[in-house]
């Protein structure tokens, strides 16, 4: 693995320049005590992050996140609250195990959030649905019931049941 003291970034042997930032001077070989970047988060993910870190004695730091990162101009999703995650070189690997954990859950719980939002919407629709069905009972009693009209006075004034 190759390290970029530049913006911290880690990654696979065979790149020339550092494929966050592009520099070539900033690339070297990746010590297990350098603090390699991991990940961009929300705040709540980030810190939730750190509560598993501590628990797995994984050293980590959050930062503000950085300049460094160009795509975030381009992301309207990421917030100014938002933390850049570096851990130690040598425990990447579980720590991306742990933040992808981590990243299910949340998702997982503000989908349900998303989902009780949705209540009053899925409430309307199912009135709309309702009051279809009732508006062709409606239209079904008018012409069954004018059938049943035109075939009484069928019957009244020629003596037979149509
Ligand atoms: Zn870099």
């Amino acid at each position: 693995m190759l390290y970029c003291e530049k913006c911290r970034s880690a990654f696979e042997d065979g790149n020339q320049k550092c494929p966050t930032c592009g520099k070539i001077k900033t690339v070297r070989p990746i010590t297990d005590d350098d603090m390699a970047y991991l990940n961009s988060a929300d705040e709540y993910t980030a810190n939730l992050a750190a509560e598993e870190f501590d628990k797995a004695n994984i050293a980590y730091s959050l930062e503000k996140f950085g300049s460094e990162r160009v795509s975030y101009i381009y992301d309207s999703e990421i917030m100014p609250t938002d933390k850049s995650i570096y851990v130690k070189a040598s425990e990447l690997p579980r720590a991306m195990g742990i933040i992808s954990d981590i990243r299910m859950r949340v998702d997982k719980e503000r989908e349900s959030e998303e989902q009780f939002e949705d209540m009053p919407q899925k409430k309307r629709m199912w009135i709309q649905i309702i009051s279809l069905i009732l508006f062709l009972a409606v239209v079904a009693a008018v012409v069954l019931g004018a059938d049943w009209i035109a075939n009484s006075l069928k019957a009244l004034f020629y003596g037979t049941a149509a």
